[in-house]
C-alpha cells in the first residue's frame, strides 16, 4: 500500500500571522476528521517556516520547504541550505517546481545536485516535474517527463527511494483551471511508474507516491485521486482556503 498524500504548496502566500492561522484552523479540521493514512503538508515560504513548524505541533500536519540549495554551505547569497531547515525542524522539500524552472532558471542538472544533497542529509523531496502546453499539443508529453526524470534521478541507484516523492504537474494546469483530466493524469502516472520501474525495480516503482498537482479543486480531486497510479495531491491555489483544502484531504 502505498503513502497517500495531500501538500499545500502556499508559493509566495500568507505572512507569518496568516501561516500560523491556516495551520491552526487546519488542526481543528483534521481533528474532528482524522484521516489516519494519509500525510498532510504545508509548504509556507522560508520565513515563515520556523513559526508553522510551531504552530503544527501535536498534529498531523507536516511542514515542509519550498525550495533549498544543493551546497552544504558558503557564498551563495539569499538562499537556504539543507543543515538549516533540519535545524528548524523542516525534514522534506519540494523540488524542480515548474516556477523554479521558469522563472528561476533551475535546470535539470542543479536538480541532480539537489537530489543528492537530500539523501545525503537525510532529508525527503517531492521533486515536481511536468510538460508544457506546446508539449502536450505536440504529442511530446511523455518524452519530456521521461527526460525530466531521466536528468534529475537516474543517478540514484541505490539510494533511499523511501525519501522519494513524485509530482507531476503539467505546466498548463497550473493555475490556470484547467485540471488535466483523470484519466490523463492515470495515462501520465502509469508511464511516470513504468519508467521509474525500467530504470529501478519493480519494488520500487511499486513503493513511490506520485502525486497530481495542476487547479486540483474539492470539486475534481475524488475523480483525480480515484485513479490507481495517483496517490494524492500537490494543490495550489486550493491549498490557501481551509475549507477547499480539508474538501480535497477527504476526498482521498
Ligand atoms: P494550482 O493548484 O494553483 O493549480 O497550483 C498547483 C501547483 O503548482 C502546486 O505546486
Amino acid at each position: 500500500m502505498r503513502t497517500k498524500i495531500v501538500a499545500g504548496n502556499w508559493k509566495l502566500n500568507k505572512d507569518k500571522e496568516g501561516s500560523k492561522s491556516l495551520i491552526k484552523e487546519l488542526k481543528k479540521a483534521i481533528q474532528e476528521n482524522p484521516l489516519q493514512d494519509t500525510r498532510v503538508i504545508v509548504a509556507p515560504t522560508f520565513v515563515n517556516l520556523s513559526a508553522s513548524v510551531k504552530a503544527a505541533k501535536k498534529s498531523k500536519i507536516e511542514v515542509v520547504a519550498q525550495n533549498m540549495h544543493q551546497a552544504i554551505n558558503g557564498a551563495y547569497t539569499g538562499e537556504v541550505s539543507a543543515d538549516m531547515l533540519k535545524a528548524i525542524g523542516v525534514a522534506t522539500v519540494i523540488l524542480g517546481h515548474s516556477e523554479r524552472r521558469t522563472y528561476f532558471n533551475e535546470t535539470d542538472a542543479a536538480l541532480a545536485e539537489k537530489m543528492n544533497t537530500v539523501l545525503e542529509k537525510e532529508m525527503e523531496a517531492i521533486f515536481c516535474f511536468g510538460e508544457v502546453l506546446e508539449d502536450r499539443k505536440s504529442g511530446n508529453h511523455f518524452a519530456v517527463v521521461e527526460s525530466q526524470l531521466k536528468n534529475a534521478l537516474f543517478h540514484l541507484e541505490g539510494k533511499d527511494w523511501s525519501s522519494i516523492i513524485l509530482a507531476y504537474e503539467p505546466v498548463w494546469a497550473i493555475g490556470t483551471g484547467e485540471t488535466a483530466s483523470a484519466d490523463q493524469a492515470q495515462e501520465m502516472h502509469a508511464f511516470i511508474r513504468s519508467i521509474i520501474e525500467k530504470q529501478y525495480s519493480t519494488a520500487v516503482a511499486e513503493a513511490v507516491s506520485i502525486l497530481y498537482g495542476g487547479s486540483v479543486k474539492p470539486s475534481n480531486a475524488e475523480e483525480i485521486f480515484s485513479k490507481p497510479d495517483v496517490d494524492g495531491g500537490l494543490i495550489g491555489g486550493a491549498a490557501l482556503s481551509v475549507a477547499d483544502f480539508v474538501g480535497i484531504i477527504n476526498a482521498i
